[in-house]
């Protein structure tokens, strides 16, 4: 999801900073957050964050626009940012520099492993209630046959020629200022270091093969729809041995035709005919609980509201419920028999002022079920 933080203010940078001094600010904080780096737990999100402000304020076409409308005028002019995951960073990196960040100790190889999505939907009532779901998803594991090394049995790896085994090539040009190194991801180990001549069978040489896993996701009540699960470390195997990937399973809530959600509170309507609203009528409401009676008084009006004090969704990882909201609907006769017309024509000609005449409380009653 994109940031709505100021992209200056997430780089630390002055809004007329050169872009050297962008491409400085970046480079160092993207060291600091690395999630392969950083144990801090929002690190990833930060990491992110930071990615998508170098993004948009190292290119000066989105840096115009975000200097003269701001967020708006990017999501406007069809910016969004990159996704990935961060299996790839190095190559991230590689595509922002042309080299990788971290140096020989953290190749390509070892990278972590890849994060992975996948969708659930679950109906309005569980998520109220808070649920459990078995979840299947395609996974990467490290290759049982070859341990992960991606050489065959009974084969090994060989050192890279092109590097030497550094996984890095060094890349030297001279100008009048002296002498430039640029150090870059060797291509042909992609940093391994190592290079496989006898690919192991099952895996192709990658060291990872696909599983099909299942998870026990526990929904949390109160759940909105749309939200995202994090698991972690039962992403993909990362290369050589290195850290697993996260799940994140999005849940999508589906709508229920009896409720109307909105935030934690919800709304529901209840059809009372012409009789039950004069005479006064107990009806079956629909609740998330289940079903529940209400009791409406002789003289219920259309366009009342009853209040259900926290009948309402959960507050997700808070505590207590919203409220539900019942908006009585009163049902007018659409056909009628003679002896019907009959009665209800005797019936007005029996009516005066009186009879419809409202209480003097009704207007504070409908007011205050709004709160
Ligand atoms: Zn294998
Ligand atoms: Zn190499």
């Amino acid at each position: 999801m994109a940031t709505t933080r100021d992209y200056y203010e997430v780089l630390g940078v002055a809004r007329g900073a050169e872009e050297a001094e962008i491409k400085r600010a970046f480079r160092g904080l993207a060291r600091e957050l690395h999630p392969d780096v950083s144990e801090a737990p929002d690190a990833q999100e930060r990491f992110r964050e930071v990615v998508e402000a170098y993004e948009v304020l190292s290119k000066r076409e989105t840096r115009e626009l975000y200097d003269r409308f701001g967020h708006t005028g990017l999501r406007g002019g069809g910016f969004t940012p990159t996704q990935f995951d961060f299996g790839s960073l190095n190559d991230l990196f590689a595509a922002f520099f042309g080299d990788d960040l971290f140096g020989v100790g953290a190749r390509a190889a070892r990278s972590r492993g890849a994060d992975l999505g996948v969708q659930i939907e679950i109906e309005l009532v569980e998520a109220a209630g808070g649920t459990k779901r078995e979840v299947p998803f395609p996974v990467a594991v490290t290759c049982v046959t070859c341990g992960g090394r991606g050489a065959a049995p009974g084969s090994s790896p060989v050192t890279c020629e092109t590097c030497g085994g550094s996984g890095r090539l060094q890349r030297v040009s001279r100008s009048a200022f002296g002498e430039f190194v640029r150090s870059q991801t060797c291509p042909a180990c992609r940093g391994a270091g190592q290079q496989i001549q006898d690919p192991c069978p099952d895996c192709n040489g990658d060291g990872r093969t696909v599983e099909e896993r299942k998870l026990e996701v526990e929904i949390p009540p109160g759940i909105h729809d749309g939200q995202q699960i994090r698991i972690s470390g039962e992403g993909h195997a990362g290369g050589g041995g290195a850290r697993a990937g996260d799940v994140y399973v999005e849940v999508r809530v589906k709508s229920d035709p009896r409720f109307v959600r909105e935030g934690n509170d919800i709304f529901a309507t209840v059809d009372l005919t012409i009789t039950d609203a004069a005479l006064g009528a107990t009806v079956t409401v629909p609740t998330l609980d289940g079903e529940t009676e209400l009791e409406f008084p002789p003289g219920t009006q259309a366009g009342e509201i009853r209040l259900l004090r926290g009948r309402g969704m959960p507050v997700l990882q808070g505590f207590g419920r919203g409220d539900q909201r019942v908006l009585v609907k009163v049902a007018v006769p659409r056909r009628l028999t003679d002896e019907q017309r009959r009665l209800l024509e005797q019936f007005a000609s029996s009516t005066d002022d009186e009879t419809y005449s409202a209480d003097e409380g009704f207007f504070e009653k409908l007011k205050s079920a709004f709160h």
